[in-house]
């Protein structure tokens, strides 16, 4: 049987604006051929099980000729794969999408279209430039920049100047002097504005705006380099005040997030809307005890305990699957009492439509051991990391409180891709590194090597235990006000 292909537009760069069709042909895919415009970002999303054929570039470093993509299109769909042929912004905007489905077409392919945001309007919008607007522009215009081999470009200026449009140049990096003396020349006025948006709706974004005239060594100072497009027209005049997204607060830093990865999802999107250039890259993960005869034999006597203690989510996921797997569920907790140390622990507990007795006021061991302390009568069973702080155990001993402390997840310190995080750090280093345990700061440690440079960063610690870790690297942390995820991102915030 014949497969598919989807041609999907993967938009400008952003991840987030991709398209939710684009999102789901994605997930469904089998393989993804795709270009170098598409975002890494967006790479990121393809499932893993999914053959990934990169023809944006070959060994030889040349691009992968338009035949043989067609053929590998062709081939694969014939092959019976459900094919997304990813492209970067809109896929018929110069994407050369209409030449890629003509061959399917031909050949009997069945294929589908998902368009994209195009560059064109995108990058002018996080520039801070409508591409309309009622004062000053009434008609829209992209024109490639790009000449062919050896040719010479040909647009008809006088044609474009006579629109009084707003033009848009893609690919017109290289051609930018000829692209303005043929404006000057047809009659635009030296001084209309006009600009140019680098790598737009990415991290690194830069701005350049300046009278068309003056644009080119405008250009050429703040070494504007490809991909970017050119905005010609008096809309450019009203970056200044529109440009948003270069005054986020947190714009053009850069945060690395080592949270193990299923965690990470709210601390990153919160520093991202924020503007920050994040790079996730978990440093630690859990796996439960599995199997876990002491976990199981708890169970059996849950209503001999008191109080039923987490540290963390980690541990409220194995204590669910322990007890789905021996075959009870939530009513085996009877009335015994939850204990949590904080919120995100808490909400994982909510999940399961359980809302925790005690949470201490600061979230950390040593105040979660002084709270159960003053509230256990009986018996406490703590489910926990194994390598959990003594702090809590301690106040519980010292009050007299009788307990038992599982270990029911341990943590793993192996990354395969540490090399590449050292590399970062060597290259650009980060201004932040966050720390939401001491065991993210010894998962970082063991991936960069005991030996890295520690100053190319500061660490942002959700709490004292945590700071005390990455002190004794000698990294030069800063403590968060509350062991909280938006104490954290205010550390990012403070100057
Ligand atoms: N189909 C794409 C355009 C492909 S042509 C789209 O709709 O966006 C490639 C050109 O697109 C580049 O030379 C550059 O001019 C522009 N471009 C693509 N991504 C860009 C980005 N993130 N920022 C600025 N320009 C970009």
């Amino acid at each position: 049987m014949s497969g598919k292909v989807t041609l999907v537009g993967a938009g400008p760069g952003d991840p987030e604006l991709l398209t939710v069709k684009g999102l789901r042909a994605l997930e469904g895919a089998e393989v993804v051929v795709y270009d170098r415009l598409v975002s890494p970002a967006v790479l990121a999303l393809i499932p893993p099980a999914a053959r990934r054929i990169d023809v944006g570039k070959e060994a030889s470093r040349h691009p992968v000729p338009q035949d043989r993509i067609n053929q590998i299109l062709l081939e694969e769909a014939q092959a019976g794969h459900n094919v997304v042929r990813l492209k970067g912004g809109d896929p018929f905007v110069f994407g050369r999408g209409g030449e890629e489905l003509q061959v399917l077409a031909l050949a009997g392919v069945d294929f589908a279209e998902v368009p994209g945001i195009t560059s064109a309007i995108a990058a002018a919008a996080y520039g801070g430039i409508p591409v309309t607007h009622r004062d000053c522009a009434s008609s829209l215009h992209i024109i490639t920049g790009h000449a062919k081999e050896g040719a010479e470009l040909r647009i008809d200026f006088e044609a474009l100047v006579r629109a009084r449009g707003t033009l848009v140049f893609l690919m017109g990096v290289t051609a930018l002097p000829v692209i303005v003396k043929g404006l000057l020349e047809a009659g635009m006025a030296p001084d209309t504005p006009a600009a140019m948006v680098e790598r737009g709706t990415l991290p690194g974004q830069r701005r350049c705006g300046a009278p068309l005239a003056a644009l080119p060594d405008r250009a050429a100072e703040m070494g504007i380099h490809s991909p970017a497009i050119i905005i010609v027209g008096g809309v450019c005049a009203l970056a200044e005040e529109l440009c948003w997204f270069q005054r986020l607060p947190l714009y053009g830093k850069r945060i690395l997030v080592t949270r193990p990865g299923d965690r990470a999802g709210t601390l990153s999107e919160k520093l991202r809307d924020l503007g920050a250039d994040v790079v996730e890259f978990p440093c630690i993960r859990t796996e439960a005890v599995s199997p876990c005869p002491a976990m199981e034999a708890a169970l059996e006597r849950l209503p001999e305990y008191e109080w039923l203690g987490f540290t963390s989510a980690a541990g409220v996921e194995a204590f669910w699957n322990c007890l789905r797997d021996m075959g009870k569920d939530a009513r085996a907790l009877g009335n015994v009492k939850l204990a949590v140390i904080g919120a995100s622990t808490g909400r994982a507990l909510e999940a399961h439509g359980l809302t925790a007795d005690l949470v201490p006021e600061v979230y950390d061991a040593p105040h979660m051991g002084e709270a159960l302390a003053n509230a256990a009568a009986g018996r406490v069973l703590l489910l926990r990391a194994e390598e959990g702080s003594s702090a809590l155990t301690d106040a519980l001993a010292a009050a007299g409180v009788a307990f038992d402390d599982i270990a029911v997840y341990r943590t793993i310190y192996d990354n395969p891709r540490s090399a590449e995080l050292r590399e970062e750090l060597e290259a650009g280093g980060f201004d932040f590194v966050t720390f939401t345990s001491a065991s993210t700061v010894k998962g970082f440690v063991s991936a960069v090597g005991g030996d890295a440079d520690f100053s190319r960063f500061t660490g942002l610690c959700i709490g004292k235990q945590t700071a005390g870790e990455a002190e004794k690297h000698h990294i030069s942390v800063k403590t968060a006000a509350k062991a909280a995820i938006d104490a954290l991102v205010e550390l990012a915030l403070e100057k």
